[in-house]
């Protein structure tokens, strides 16, 4: 088998999160359920509307663009896309053709081309019970933002990880929720495969649902290319989609029958003079902290590794809930080690955060000070893990403060020699099944026995104690 350089450039689609719709009022609501409920004469296009254009939609461009280290266009303007389908009521996409927003920049080693802002289309639903095909235009017209990149990828994981990078900015920019599932953030791959100087044919890759996908994708397509150049054969210019199933790409669409759009510029909009109209510099000193900076930053600060700081920072809300729990914790206990707090909050406490269907955020009722505290208290050696799980379990239920669930449970009441020297005698006699299994050598019974003890004293208790007990007891 040949070796080829395989050349990988991604379009990468994103609705914006705005108030309002690319060129009309109606809200932008792309989930929607009810079918045309923000829809008016503009965005269904009744001859004789006019557009205007959302400037919230293109300041979010700009942010990215500075997030990007891309250059911001002095002067922008729109242009109509012409081509004619059901979900595009114009007949014409207004986009932007020759003067995008933003130009170049960079991430993850992967150079920009450009980043430009467009609408989205109406949605199709093909109904086999009435067996026609019925159009929802909630989603036609609303601000759709499009990113390309140089052919700087060479393989899936490549193109996965720099979509999540992505993902992430613009998540931390709160320019999109940009899910994929949801179809907010739509990626396609284009590939081809060069065995000189010289790029091969590329061929375009949609349809690609997930991450996961991309990389899949990505990966078959090499494959598939080495496969069919090794064989002498030509590869065709085409578009193909990805068939998640049965984990192949099909044939969609040749080259032959590609669209010649027709560009011109959208002479109902005026051209966009950026440089008047925004103010950059202000734009760059509120720009919030990004990812990387945030990874960096965490693991110097508060001592982690790459991984543990990538995992917190994945999560903007959950970095901000680490990062202020941090902070109560340095105040109780100046010096804190934060490995324990990072590891009961990405473990135990997203455990339970995950079984209730919790997110970091309002419905979390254990408030960051809280949980410090309870950080502080297993630090000092107070509670042991079974207690801590209960307790944790408790905060998590009603938002109270660990010492206040301590004194709830009873957890603070010592227990006397007396009364444990009982609750030991009744595990003995209420097991004599597992006494004997014990005196005939099962070692591990002792466990739970252990077990039955810290049952009837609530969770209070300490289990090498009561080991030692045990031990002295069975003879
Ligand atoms: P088109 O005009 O067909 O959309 P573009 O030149 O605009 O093609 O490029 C679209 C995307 O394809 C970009 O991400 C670009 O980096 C990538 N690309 C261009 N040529 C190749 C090639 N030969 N192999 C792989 N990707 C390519
Ligand atoms: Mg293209
Ligand atoms: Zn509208």
């Amino acid at each position: 088998m040949a070796a080829y350089k395989p050349t990988i450039g991604l379009e990468i689609h994103t609705i914006l999160k705005t108030q309002t719709k690319m060129f009309c009022g109606c809200l932008n609501v792309p989930d929607e359920k009810q079918p045309n409920a923000n829809i008016c004469p503009i965005c269904m296009a009744h001859p004789g509307t006019l557009p205007t254009i959302n400037k919230e939609a293109v300041e979010k461009v700009i942010k990215l663009g500075i997030a990007l280290n891309s250059q911001i266009a002095e002067v922008s303007k729109f242009d109509r896309k012409n081509y004619f389908y059901p979900d595009l009521p114009k007949a014409y996409q207004l986009s932007q053709y020759d003067q995008p927003l933003v130009s170049g920049g960079e991430l993850n080693g992967i150079r920009l081309r450009r980043i430009h802002l467009e609408e989205d289309a109406a949605r199709l639903l093909h109904d086999e019970k009435i067996k026609s095909t019925l159009v929802d235009f909630n989603r036609a017209g609303v601000p759709l933002m499009e990113l390309v990149t140089e052919p700087d990828v060479t393989n899936g994981k490549q193109a996965t990880d720099f979509a999540k990078e992505l993902q992430l900015i613009m998540r931390y920019l709160g320019i999109s929720d940009a899910d994929m599932e949801k179809g907010h953030m739509r990626i396609e791959a284009n590939l081809s495969l060069s065995a000189d100087e010289k790029l091969g044919t590329k061929v375009e890759v949609k349809n690609l649902n997930s991450f996961k996908a991309v990389g899949d994708a990505i990966d078959y397509e090499i494959k598939r290319q080495t496969e069919f150049l090794d064989k002498g054969e030509k590869i065709i210019q085409e578009t193909r989609g990805w068939d998640d199933k049965n984990k192949k790409t099909v044939s969609q669409r040749l080259k032959e029958e590609a669209h010649d759009y027709r560009y011109f510029p959208e002479p109902d909009l005026p051209s966009l003079n950026i440089k008047e109209l925004f103010d950059s510099e202000k734009i760059k000193m509120e720009m919030p902290e990004l990812p990387a900076q945030k990874r960096e930053r965490f693991a110097k600060q508060y001592g982690l590794n790459k991984d543990q700081s990538g995992m917190l920072v994945e999560n903007k809300l959950m970095a901000g809930y680490f990062e202020e729990s941090a902070s109560e914790l340095e105040e109780l206990a100046p010096g804190a080690n934060f490995q324990s707090l990072f590891n009961y909050l990405t473990s135990d406490l997203k455990g339970l955060m995950k079984e209730g269907e919790v997110d970091f955020g309002e419905k979390l009722k254990i408030s960051p000070e809280y949980f410090a505290r309870l950080i502080f208290l297993i630090s000092k050696n107070e509670l042991n893990s079974r207690m801590t799980k209960d307790i944790l379990a408790e905060m998590f239920k009603t938002g109270l403060n660990p010492e206040d669930v301590i004194k709830l449970k009873g957890l603070d009441e010592t227990v006397s020699e007396k009364s444990l020297s009982e609750i030991i005698d009744s595990v003995i006699s209420e097991n004599p099944k597992a006494i004997e299994d014990y005196k005939k050598g099962q070692e591990n019974v002792i466990q739970f026995l252990i077990g039955k003890a810290m049952q009837k004293l609530k969770g209070r208790g300490n289990p090498d104690q009561l080991r030692d007990l045990f031990k002295g007891e069975i003879k």
